[in-house]
């Protein structure tokens, strides 16, 4: 049986996932990322990932981002896709596990209240 259709479009959204501000990465992530690049593991961990205190983890570096205070620094800032797609960490292959999104929900239900089928929100437009 086919598995049942995703209630969301990545295409129709500006990359609410990406902007998360702990996006957590494993050691294989990192090995991922160094030979996607061929670069040295160690230099890989460095350039692309930065220790959270209050997590205890790892995670993916942010860049300033034109609709979020900041985002990933492999998202691209025009397409609002990712740039190393073939590479991403683990996390983001599997996120968000279920048919629906949540990010993608609460998109849907601003456009519908707005009556704005582009409309996303900025930290310029949020109150
Ligand atoms: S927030 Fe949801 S709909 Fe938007 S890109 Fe991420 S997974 Fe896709
Ligand atoms: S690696 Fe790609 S998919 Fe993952 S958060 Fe960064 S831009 Fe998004």
């Amino acid at each position: 049986m086919a598995a049942p259709k995703p209630q969301f479009d990545c295409n129709n959204c500006p990359a609410y996932c990406c902007s998360y501000p702990e996006i957590p990465v494993k050691k294989r992530d990192i090995k991922r990322l160094a030979k996607h690049f061929s670069i040295d593991v160690e230099v890989a961990r460095k350039r692309f990932t930065k220790w959270d205190g209050e997590k205890k983890e790892r995670v993916m570096r942010h860049r300033d981002d034109e609709h979020f205070v900041t985002a990933c620094r492999f998202l691209d800032q025009e397409t609002r896709n990712c740039t190393i797609y073939e590479a991403r960490p683990q996390i983001c292959r599997d996120f968000p596990g279920t048919r629906r999104c949540g990010y993608y929900d609460f998109l849907m239900f601003e456009r519908d209240l707005l009556d704005d089928p582009d409309y996303v929100s900025t930290t310029d437009n949020v109150d």
